[in-house]
């Protein structure tokens, strides 16, 4: 796969989104289009199932408008909200501070840029890089297991984790794809191209993966 092929495998990838109906839709689904939700949701997201995530979002939406409610609410009624996402005692913890850190440093609000959003307590590239692009509209990349999985297996890079997959494909995606890229790929992990047996006998793609040329296909 090189960048050449890049437009044509993406428009058959958007095509074929809404047949394999991931996961990822649910959750997708379940978000406010504003930054506060966008970072929350991608923060209870972290190593639970987006079917899980999207019941927990929703409900937790409801409750929590602001900083200051999160701030105010209960750390055993936050635990009760949250549950059962993956490590949700230490996750409405880091909810709480993240809420403080929001009211005292950034007045309330999500931080727009990557260097400020790196400051906020549990947030890492791949969450800054989720709420530039869900929550603001800004052309960024976030890097999951399965883009890093994925571009690797078409040979569109060459990386062994996904900070390096992260910086080779700003080398080398348009920006234009940029803030798609994460929900074609997550879906199309999830569905077709899975970490264990993915299903290249369905894939409509796979005369451009180079997983797929080495097995002699
Ligand atoms: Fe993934 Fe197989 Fe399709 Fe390649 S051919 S993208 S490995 S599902």
């Amino acid at each position: 796969m090189t960048r050449e092929d890049l437009p044509e495998v993406l428009e058959i990838m958007k095509r074929e989104f809404p047949k394999w109906h991931a996961p990822i839709v649910k959750l997708i689904a379940q978000k406010r289009k504003d930054p506060l939700s966008a970072l929350l949701c991608a923060l209870l997201s972290t190593r639970t199932r987006d079917e899980t995530t999207a019941e927990v979002c929703k409900r937790f939406l409801q409750r929590v408008k602001d900083p200051q409610d999160l701030l105010e609410i209960d750390q055993e009624e936050l635990e009760k909200l949250i549950y059962p996402v993956g490590f949700y005692r230490n996750k409405a913890r880091q909810l709480k501070e993240l809420a403080k850190q929001l009211v005292e440093d950034f007045n309330g609000k999500v931080p727009d840029n990557l260097e400020n959003l790196l400051k906020l307590k549990g947030v890492g590239r791949k969450v800054a890089n989720i709420v530039l692009s869900e929550g603001f509209g800004k052309p960024a990349i976030a890097v999951d297991v399965h883009v890093h999985r994925i571009s690797n297996r078409w040979g569109f890079v060459k990386t062994k984790t996904p900070e390096d997959t992260e910086e080779a494909l700003m080398e080398i995606l348009p920006r234009e794809y940029w803030r798609d890229y994460n929900r074609l790929l997550v879906a199309f992990g999830q569905t077709i191209c899975k970490p264990i047996k993915p299903k290249c006998g369905e894939c409509p793609i796979s005369k451009w993966c180079g997983y797929y040329s080495s097995l002699g296909k």
